[in-house]
This record gives C-alpha cells, sequence and structure tokens, in this order.
C-alpha cells in the first residue's frame, strides 16, 4: 500500500475510534489453553477425591475431562446475578467481598487476582480504565505497570496523586494475553463498576480510554470525538456525574504526539475541581 493509501486507512481507524493497535505482551493462546486444561484436569482430580470420601488415593486423569458443573459461563443469567449482587453491596467493602466471591465470569478462572481499586475512595475525583494488564494482574492494584506510570505522572501534573485520586478499571480481571474483553464479559462486569462509582459517588469522573468511555457514558461514539468534552454518567440510583473523557495511557505511550491532547483535559478537570471546590 503506498503511503497516501496507509493514511487513509490510518485516518479510517482514528474516525472508527481504534486507539488500540497492539497489546503490550504477545497472546500465547496455546499456553492459555494448555493452563485451561490443567485446571480443568485438577477440578476433576479433586472432584473424584471427594467423591471417593476426601480419600487421598490417586485417580487416574481423563484424557479429556468433563468441564465442572461449577464452571463460570459467561451468559445473560450471570449477568442479571452480577446485577443483583451488585446492587445489594451497600458499601465500597463489602462491593469488594462480593466481587472477589464472584463466580460467574470466565476471565476470573484465568486472573491471578481480582483487582478491584487504588488510592483514596473519598476523593473527589475517579478515573476508570479498562482492564488490568500483567502487573496490575500480579499486584492486585489498577494502573501500576508502565502505563500507571504515565497516568501518575499525568496526575502529578495536575497536583494529583493517589491519595487524591481514586482508580479502577471497568473488568477487574486481566484477559488472556491482554485479549479484548468479550462484550458478554463486560456486561457481566459492568453493574459492579457502575455500583462501585455509585458509592465513591465522586465529583468528576474520569473515563481513560474508548472501552471505558462507550460503556460509562453510553455512546458509540470513538474516543477521538468524545475526549476534551464534558459528559454525564448516570448511576443506576439516577446520580449524575460530570464525566471527562480522556485517551488513554497505554495509547499516549504508543503515540506521545497525542499527550497534549490529554494534558489540554486534564486541565479540564483541573479547572472543574477548583470550581467544585468553591
Ligand atoms: N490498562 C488499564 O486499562 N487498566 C490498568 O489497570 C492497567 C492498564
Amino acid at each position: 500500500m503506498d503511503s497516501a493509501g496507509t493514511r487513509e486507512l490510518l485516518s479510517f481507524y482514528a474516525d472508527a475510534g481504534v486507539d488500540d493497535a497492539v497489546w503490550d505482551d504477545a497472546a500465547d493462546r496455546f499456553e492459555e489453553t494448555r493452563i485451561e486444561a490443567e485446571k480443568r484436569n485438577e477440578r476433576w482430580a479433586q472432584a473424584q477425591t471427594a467423591r471417593n470420601g476426601g480419600s487421598q488415593r490417586p485417580s487416574p486423569a481423563p484424557r479429556a475431562a468433563p468441564a465442572p458443573a461449577t464452571a463460570a459461563v459467561p451468559d445473560d443469567a450471570q449477568a442479571a446475578r452480577a446485577r443483583e449482587i451488585a446492587r445489594a453491596a451497600a458499601t465500597l467493602e463489602a462491593l469488594r467481598e462480593q466481587l472477589n466471591a464472584f463466580d460467574g465470569c470466565n476471565l476470573k478462572t484465568t486472573a491471578k487476582n481480582t483487582v478491584f481499586a487504588d488510592g483514596n475512595p473519598k476523593a473527589e475525583i475517579m478515573l476508570v480504565g479498562e482492564a488490568p494488564g500483567r502487573d496490575e494482574d500480579i499486584q492486585g492494584l489498577p494502573f501500576v505497570g508502565r502505563s500507571g506510570q504515565l497516568l501518575d505522572r499525568m496526575l502529578a501534573a495536575i497536583g494529583l496523586d493517589r491519595t487524591s485520586a481514586y482508580i479502577s478499571n471497568v473488568i477487574p480481571w486481566r484477559p488472556p494475553g491482554n485479549r479484548d474483553p468479550s462484550p458478554l464479559e463486560t456486561e457481566i462486569c459492568r453493574p459492579f463498576i457502575e455500583r462501585h462509582i455509585e458509592l465513591v459517588a465522586p465529583r468528576v469522573l474520569v473515563t481513560l480510554g474508548n472501552p471505558s468511555t462507550k460503556l460509562l457514558l453510553n455512546t458509540q461514539t470513538g474516543i477521538m470525538r468524545m475526549r476534551g468534552n464534558w459528559g454525564v454518567h448516570k448511576t443506576p440510583s439516577g446520580l449524575e456525574i460530570p464525566t471527562m473523557p480522556t485517551l488513554h495511557p497505554a495509547y499516549l505511550l504508543r503515540n506521545p504526539a497525542h499527550k497534549k491532547l490529554t494534558w489540554r483535559d486534564f486541565l479540564a478537570i483541573r479547572t472543574r475541581l477548583n470550581d467544585s471546590a468553591s
């Protein structure tokens, strides 16, 4: 393709809201499948042991272990269950406990940790990204890898840090190989982040990147068009929270020339926080 063609294609992608061309880590689907099969075999062996009255007698592993009855399968029923559980959580601690105990999303089976939040839940500002990456999965905290370090610098530029800001993600479990969460997985996780925002009730919400912006501002418009314009996030109980969509730090690491756009968005956020303080 010649350079004019490449430019046209890229501008088409930008219009369509595509802002993630590559992931930080390469996906190893063979490894994912192997780990899944290993886990299935383990569960099968445990079920066999329980059936044998808890005896430790080794049972021969099956060639192809049947999926256990408790396997989490993303379906509409799980999304309905998530809505019920999230609605019933009266405090952030209760919500964290419920999320830790929730087994209705397949993403949890491959994640090391449930990544709930970091920062100060009493802060005036809450930022919501997409999903944990490798470092976040290992540490159990959002935005602690390279994009998190950039986010910290962006916050510092407007006088904030993790004692004066609160940070979470739409998806609390790392998708294997950093793949995109499926629409159904997102739908299952949605009630938790919505309730999370409602319980924190920040003065200002910031959506980082496309998926979080689309979900929390209920829009199909891409982040390049949305960013820099205040919107309103409506919580399930009707609270209306001023929301600034901006570019995701991972995108900025790949496209540093766009940092100036985010700088403008962050200045608008600072002004809003100053106004609401007075
Ligand atoms: N990207 C996200 O969207 N969230 C994280 O926590 C880390 C990277």
